[in-house]
């Protein structure tokens, strides 16, 4: 080995889909991706999953009880769905309790067309105040420690390069009781499932993509991806590891997605 050649040559390469690529060259390819798709996201999203990811996106909601006064920080937040969806049900609590503090979402995500297609969606929903939309990397947050009340990351972990170095910033601006949530496709636990799920992800999600996003590519990186991010329990050891206390997972449809909770104590 020459002075200059890694220890561990593993540490120098991430997975991109079933590629295994330069480190360094993920940010931009998973970049890449979400530009080309950004307009076509939110319909492929629904056409993807039969509109069950709206169920999942609840469900996440739910977990979190938005309430009025609360500071979402939304990371890979892409077009909104989750900023948008928390701010619309604290709205409906603070009309029952009158006389409280508006909820504050921030949407980071370094995808500036999703961003740009989020901005798009609040203002045609007349949601001009109370979010802001941050471009930055999960794993370099421009926020203070200690200053949010709930983080979520829906479907955006599996993206980032470096997930452990994008928990612990999670677990560095959350407060002391701030609550971290995960939303993210997971690993199936039912075998009846698991056979019928392997073949609508590889034949019929990429020819979605193809005809509706015009991008077969982004979705077979999609599918994937998927498949190569952690299952449930080591997640949570991760999550866990990264600062955050007291985790705890539920599995979404058959474990198909699958929501980790946990706090900062
Ligand atoms: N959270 C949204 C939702 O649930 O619909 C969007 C999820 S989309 C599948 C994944 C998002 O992660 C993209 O908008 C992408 O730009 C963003 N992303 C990927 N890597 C990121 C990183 N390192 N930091 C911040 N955002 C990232």
């Amino acid at each position: 080995m020459t002075p200059h050649e890694p220890e561990n040559r593993q540490e120098e390469t991430s997975d991109f889909g079933f590629r295994r690529v330069a480190t360094a060259a993920k940010p931009k390819l998973v970049n890449d991706v979400f530009a080309r798709v950004a307009t076509r996201y939110d319909l492929m999203n629904d056409l993807m999953s039969a509109g069950v990811h709206r169920l999942w996106k609840r469900a996440l909601i739910d977990h979190l009880d938005p309430r009025p006064g609360m500071r979402l920080l939304d990371v890979a937040g892409g077009t909104g769905d989750i900023a948008l969806r928390f701010l619309a049900r604290a709205d409906k609590v603070a009309r029952a309790r009158p006389g409280k503090a508006p909820a504050q979402a921030i949407v980071c995500d370094r995808n500036a067309d999703m961003l740009r297609v989020g901005r798009g969606r609040a203002v045609d929903r007349g949601r001009l105040q109370n979010i802001a939309w941050t471009e930055a990397e999960a794993e370099a947050l421009p926020i203070a420690p200690a200053s949010m009340d709930a983080y979520t990351i829906s479907f955006g972990l599996r993206n980032v390069t470096g997930i452990d170095g994008a928990l612990r910033e999670a677990a560095r601006v959350l407060k002391p009781g701030g609550h971290f949530l995960c939303l993210e496709f997971s690993h199936v636990v039912l075998p009846a499932l698991a056979e019928l799920y392997e073949a609508y992800s590889f034949r019929v999600i990429p020819l979605l993509g193809q005809w509706v996003a015009k991008d077969r590519e982004a979705y077979r990186y999609l599918v994937e991806s998927i498949r190569r991010f952690p299952a449930q329990e080591a997640l949570g050891e991760r999550i866990h590891a990264a600062g955050l206390e007291r985790v705890r997972v539920r599995n979404l449809s058959g474990g198909i997605a699958a929501i980790h909770s946990a706090w900062r104590l």
